[in-house]
């Protein structure tokens, strides 16, 4: 298969060729079509796969497709959030969301703890389209209202099974709680214990799940 097969945007092909991407992974080419087509999707992938543009390159083509019509847009909307466990891999992710996307105006911010929050304020006061946070650290910028979630699209869950080890739990209920009812939701875990099945069973709506 070919990345020009699936339908995305040429801002994103020339990402792409930049990279030096010549072909998709399999799990690219399982997840690239059914998240274009809107789907829930839970993923059972490890780093390494390929998965990180496996979702993030079909959430920036639905972006670009979909344009923002609310009515009555907040201040600085989110449209996809991506919830990661650790720093490392939040900058990661980060990392590659901007490599992908840096042809089509749309913006992104990484936001995580341990680190002076007033920066990341200022960048999510600016306005950005895609987030990529680590669960704690988001709420806390939800308490100080640097980021509006009300008309959050798109929600990823990266390395599920990490988060839940960590005890993310309840922030993710909490985060989920702020989101629209209406978004497309992904999941992705290296591993598929019970816990994790609640999990997607909670929040995902008629998944298709996708193994490589
Ligand atoms: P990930 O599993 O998302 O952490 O990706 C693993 C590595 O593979 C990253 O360094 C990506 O930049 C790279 N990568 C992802 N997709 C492709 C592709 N289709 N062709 C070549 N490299 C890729």
């Amino acid at each position: 298969a070919r990345f020009d097969s699936f339908g995305l945007a040429p801002e994103i092909l020339r990402a792409l060729q930049e990279q030096g991407y010549e072909h998709p992974t399999p799990i690219q080419e399982q997840a690239i079509p059914v998240v274009l087509q809107g789907r829930d999707v839970m993923g059972a992938a490890q780093t390494g796969t390929g998965k990180t543009a496996g979702f993030s390159l079909p959430i920036i083509q639905n972006l670009l497709v979909h344009a923002n019509t609310s009515a009555s847009p907040a201040r600085h909307p989110v449209r996809a959030l991506i919830l990661t466990p650790t720093r490392e891999l939040a900058d990661q992710v980060a990392d590659n969301v901007k490599a992908y996307s840096r042809f089509t105006g749309l913006r992104s911010a990484v936001v995580f703890g341990g680190v002076d929050i007033g920066p990341q304020t200022a960048i999510l006061r600016g306005g950005v389209e895609i987030v990529i946070a680590t669960p704690g650290r988001l709420l806390d910028h939800v308490a100080q209202k640097s980021i509006n979630l009300s008309q959050t699209q798109i929600l990823i869950m990266d390395e599920a099974d990490r988060m839940l080890d960590m005890g993310f739990l309840p922030d993710l209920q909490r985060i989920i709680n702020l989101l629209p009812k209406k978004r497309q939701n992904l999941m992705f875990s290296a591993t598929f214990s019970p816990e994790i099945k609640k999990l997607a069973a909670s929040f995902l709506s008629d998944p298709v799940t996708i193994e490589v």
